[in-house]
């Protein structure tokens, strides 16, 4: 792993919101990181069609709605405190532990997700 992952800040299950792009201003919750990309894909948003064809089991085709990747740069996460899309900051805990925290309202944000 290499510098690239140093900017990922944003992880699984962080609640982000589009900061530019066609879904600007929408939330969802972060299903998949790709770090090597600085891309996500967001519950719900940035979704494609794909067009099915026809075949034995499913014999009119059809269309499946698949959420697309977003960069990274495109996203804040929202910070549960201020209700707000935030830059994170991190703070070191006396165990050594890193613990990623808004920099708006000094809370950390990570334990939402457990
Ligand atoms: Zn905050």
């Amino acid at each position: 792993m290499g510098a690239a992952v140093m900017n990922i800040r944003v992880r699984k299950g962080d609640l982000v919101r589009v900061i530019s792009g066609k879904e600007k201003g929408k939330e969802g919750k972060v299903l998949r990181v790709f770090p090597e990309k600085a891309a996500v894909v967001v519950e719900r948003l940035n979704i494609y069609k794909k067009h099915t064809k026809p075949n034995q089991k499913n014999t009119r085709g059809g269309v499946l709605e698949l959420e697309g990747k977003i960069h990274v740069s495109n996203v804040m996460v929202v910070c549960g405190q201020c209700n707000r899309p935030t830059r994170l900051g991190a703070k070191i805990l006396s165990d050594g532990k890193k613990l990623r925290v808004c920099k708006r309202c000094g809370e950390g944000i990570d334990h939402e997700n457990r």
